[in-house]
């Protein structure tokens, strides 16, 4: 059984990458912490997911308690690695193509001012300023190049210099909220030896709970959003135990 979770481990990144350059966008939302709330959520259900289908199948293919724990273990730790890996590396990526952005921003200013504080005086008219402000207003702001660059940051590129991510927080707490998901499943394996409806039952109630979290970011109702996440585990754990079967019968 090669990597689980390797195949679906980063694919809520571009999302989370661009809101990391973009936070005045967020601050329509009037909630500046549903970024963090929602890539949680989604952690959590990957982990979960993943570790009841990895912990089915290997229940169906061997049922001994010893194995389950194992795999469920290896699981958890392997999923909840790749997700902190792959969160740090695409966020430190996307943090370095902004700087890249910035220091060209930065050498522009710097060469040629005049242009750029044109192009800036256009680029607030775009906003809706009169042209004469619009000028006095380039004008003041290019006295430094530090505000010049914020300036142009913000306006031409969308980007805020003082916010570009935080690869190391965004790991951890992936780690953290894979680890979460990927232990519901394993649990019960750890108190009782022939754990199956158990952690059936517990995982179902935890794929509810998750679905019906995860509809607070959308229109969909709670009960539409539960019932999506349980049906979608489900298959996959079916699936897996299935295959568990068929290749310990072969
Ligand atoms: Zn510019």
């Amino acid at each position: 059984m090669t990597d689980p979770q390797g195949s679906h481990g980063h694919s809520h990144h571009p999302d989370e990458a661009s809101d990391s350059g973009h936070d005045h966008e967020n601050q329509h939302a009037g909630d500046p912490q549903s970024g963090i709330l929602r890539a949680s959520v989604f952690g959590v259900s990957d982990g979960l997911v993943s570790n009841l289908a990895l912990v089915m199948g290997v229940a169906g293919g061997s049922g001994e308690p010893g194995m389950v724990v194992l795999a469920g273990t290896a699981g958890l730790l392997a999923g909840a690695f790749s997700m902190a890996a792959g969160e740090y590396i695409s966020m430190q990526t996307q943090r370095e193509m902004l700087e890249r952005e910035l220091s060209i921003e930065r050498e522009h200013i710097e060469q040629f001012p005049e242009e750029e504080e044109a192009h800036l005086a256009e680029l607030l008219t775009h906003q809706g300023l009169e042209s004469a402000d619009a000028r006095r207003i380039a004008s003041q702001v290019h006295r430094e190049t530090g505000p010049a660059l914020d300036f142009h940051a913000h306006f031409e590129l969308g980007i805020h210099p003082a916010s570009l991510g935080a690869p190391r927080a965004a790991a951890f707490s992936s780690f953290v909220a894979f680890a979460l998901g990927a232990a519901v499943p394993l649990l019960p394996w750890l108190v009782t030896g022939d754990a199956l409806l158990p952690t059936m039952g517990l995982s179902a109630l935890a794929l509810l709970v998750v679905g019906a979290v995860a509809t607070r970011f959308t229109h969909r109702s709670a009960t539409y959003g539960a019932t999506r996440q349980l049906l979608v585990g489900v298959v996959s754990a079916a699936v897996t135990y299935g295959v568990g079967l068929l290749v310990a019968g072969a």
